[in-house]
């Protein structure tokens, strides 16, 4: 059975996710955003290793722990638009004046490739609007969505490579249009679920 950990990390608290298979020793980690020796307390205390690093998008604070996870060996994927977020200053990280720690993705990922890790399949959906590169992972009935898809809301559209229509149509054409219902694990706030953005969202159908 697949559990996921959901950590709020850093200022801005992004949330960080945990996901392994129960019973395996290794683990995947979305966006690990600040605050390493947390999240490293959280693994040690469920006895996990991290064999993969699966970012959402580029922005520093879903970004700014993967150099600890980096250097140990995980392997790290990101979209390809988003790659140059990994070394300028087009991850934001000045909104809080953290400093940014760079690193380099081992996978630039495009629309629908498929992840396997710690004996779990992801697919990377790509859905643009909030970066050009922010992607959401689809295991199985749960969705992971970043920066593009909140409980009640969508992400901002006003930094560099943001655009409101294409945001609306990543939210309705691909993520409204899956299949059945979701469990949607955004990238910041409250667990939601498909159907219940499909009916109060913003973007909603009416
Ligand atoms: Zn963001
Ligand atoms: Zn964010």
């Amino acid at each position: 059975m697949i559990k996921v950990v959901m950590l709020p990390v850093g200022l801005l608290e992004a949330n960080c996710y945990i996901v392994y298979d129960d019973g395996r020793t290794d683990a995947v980690l979305v966006d690990p955003g600040a605050q390493p020796e947390r999240i490293e307390r959280e693994l040690d205390r469920r006895g996990l290793n991290v064999s993969a690093v699966l970012l959402t998008h580029g922005h520093f604070d879903h970004c700014n722990a993967v150099y600890a996870f980096a250097e140990k060996g995980a392997k790290v994927y990101l979209h390809s638009s988003d790659e140059i977020m990994t070394r300028t200053r087009l991850n934001m990280s000045e909104l809080t004046g953290e400093p940014f720690r760079s690193f380099v993705p081992d996978v630039l990922l495009t629309d629908g490739n498929e992840i396997n890790e710690c004996g779990m399949t992801f697919t990377a959906l790509h859905t643009p609007g909030h970066t050009a590169g922010s992607v959401c992972y689809a295991l199985g009935d749960k969705l992971f969505t970043g920066d593009t898809l909140f409980r009640f809301g969508v992400g901002r559209t006003d930094l560099p490579t943001g655009d409101h229509r294409c945001l609306e149509r990543s939210v309705r054409d691909i993520l409204f249009a899956l299949p059945g219902d979701r469990e949607v694990y955004p990238g910041h706030g409250e667990l939601t679920s498909l159907d219940f953005e499909r009916k109060y969202n913003m973007f909603a159908e009416i």
